[in-house]
């Protein structure tokens, strides 16, 4: 950030810039190309070229031979999580004010982690709603937010209880959630179809919305041009929704070859979320109770199986890390032990890469604009020291993170 005149600007929200001595990346057909150097305008990708800068008055960064891959697309975040124990109470117990900051201490963290754009699934108190506008404004850091404002759930249902779900009953019912939601300003649609984990009543296997809920609330929302997803653990329930249109599915815990193969074919994609029950030290830091940690864990083994089913069938998988995407853990941050999760249980390296860019941006609907590194993208850029196709843990030397050409974190300067 440079000052003017004296006067201290807002964060910047587009740059010019050029990146020399990278090798970039190519999600889409999982190569790398040579050195080369990417000149940014205005915070698009303006050329790629040997010398792209020439003539061009722009701030150069030498990245010493850096790979450079597409800005990560985290698709499942909630940057008002409060988990079952004493820190989600403390969130619960912020109020608006302080629920606002520490969301927008957790989107500044989240982008410095190398996540350029995010997908909220359930937040508290419309607030990710004002954080969209303040990151574009540039009032604060963050990445660029797709959000479904509050979750939709059943009276008692999976995350019923805290504010960042609407208790909705009958299919009018969640139609009027539906609209409410898009009212406030919400890109997509988040449906609480059965248990899940962080519910004490309930088991991950539970169904909670009736067919004709279901189906107000994915007719209403396609008919206004947003897509859905749900929280959904059981293949029945899981089937019925898929057989409505539903667009995605998270976490989907207990999959069978059928259901993954409905997927499939009807293009339903699948955010894993691996992460979620192998994650113990996180849930230790957090304090949460015994009955909510054994539930995690003991779902690990079929979670891995049901996310291998979808693989076999030839399931869209993309990247989401649920728990807050910048959380130190072991070893590294939540999102990139995900993508090592997504490559050490099936899916190529490559395949990895474009879950985690690529491929949300096309479920998002911005593929044209960024997920990969393209004349005309935005210039939405992380750098790392290795190349994360010959090793996915690469990722955890991200050193550089790029927002629309403004650079964000330069690990260089602390070098
Ligand atoms: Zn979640």
């Amino acid at each position: 950030m440079t000052s003017v005149g004296g006067a201290v600007p807002r964060w910047a929200t587009r740059g010019d810039a050029v990146l020399r001595n990278v090798r970039v990346v190519d999600v889409v057909d999982g190569t790398v190309g040579p050195s080369t150097s990417i000149l940014v305008r205005d915070g698009l990708i303006e050329r790629i070229a040997e010398d792209a800068s020439e003539g061009a008055q722009v701030p150069t960064a030498d990245l010493d031979g850096a790979y450079v891959l597409p800005g990560l697309i985290n698709m499942h975040t909630h940057f008002s999580l409060s988990l079952p124990g004493p820190s989600g109470a403390d969130v619960e117990a912020f109020g608006e004010a302080g629920l606002a900051l520490y969301m927008a201490d957790g989107a500044r963290r989240t982008l410095h982690s190398g996540v350029t754009t995010v997908r909220c699934v359930a937040e508290k108190g419309h607030a990710d709603f004002a954080l969209r506008r303040a990151i574009d404004a540039g009032w604060v850091q963050g990445p660029r937010i797709y959000t479904a404002g509050r979750a939709l759930a059943c009276t008692g249902g999976h995350g019923s209880g805290s504010d960042d779900t609407l208790e909705c009953d009958g299919a009018d019912a969640f139609t009027h959630g539906v609209r409410a939601q898009i009212k406030a300003g919400a890109d997509l649609i988040k449906l609480m179809i059965s248990g899940g984990i962080a519910g004490e009543h309930e088991t991950i296997s539970t169904p909670q919305l009736t067919r004709d809920e279901m189906a107000a609330a994915i007719s209403t929302a396609h008919a206004w041009g947003r897509k859905v997803t749900a929280h959904a653990g059981p293949a029945d329930v899981i089937a019925e929704a898929v057989s409505l249109g539903i667009d995605g599915i998270e976490h989907g815990y207990e999959l069978t070859p059928d259901v993954c193969a409905a997927m499939a074919a009807q293009g339903t994609a699948l955010v894993p979320t691996l992460v979620v029950t192998r994650a113990s030290a996180f849930f230790d830091e957090l304090g949460v109770p015994a009955w909510m940690q054994e539930r995690s864990l003991g779902a690990g083994e079929r979670h891995v199986a049901s996310y291998r089913m979808a693989l076999e069938a030839g399931v869209e998988v993309l990247l989401g890390s649920d728990m807050p995407p910048f959380w130190a853990f072991e070893g590294t941050t939540a999102v990139v032990r995900e993508l090592e999760h997504m490559h050490a249980f099936g899916l190529d390296r490559a395949a990895t890469l474009r879950a985690a860019t690529l491929s949300p941006a096309r479920w998002l609907g911005i593929d044209a604009q960024t997920g990969s590194i393209a004349v005309g993208k935005r210039a939405d850029l992380i750098a790392m020291r290795g190349n994360p196709l010959d090793d996915i843990s690469a990722l955890r030397g991200i050193g550089m993170v790029m927002k629309n050409g403004v650079i964000v974190r330069d690990d260089r300067e602390n070098e």
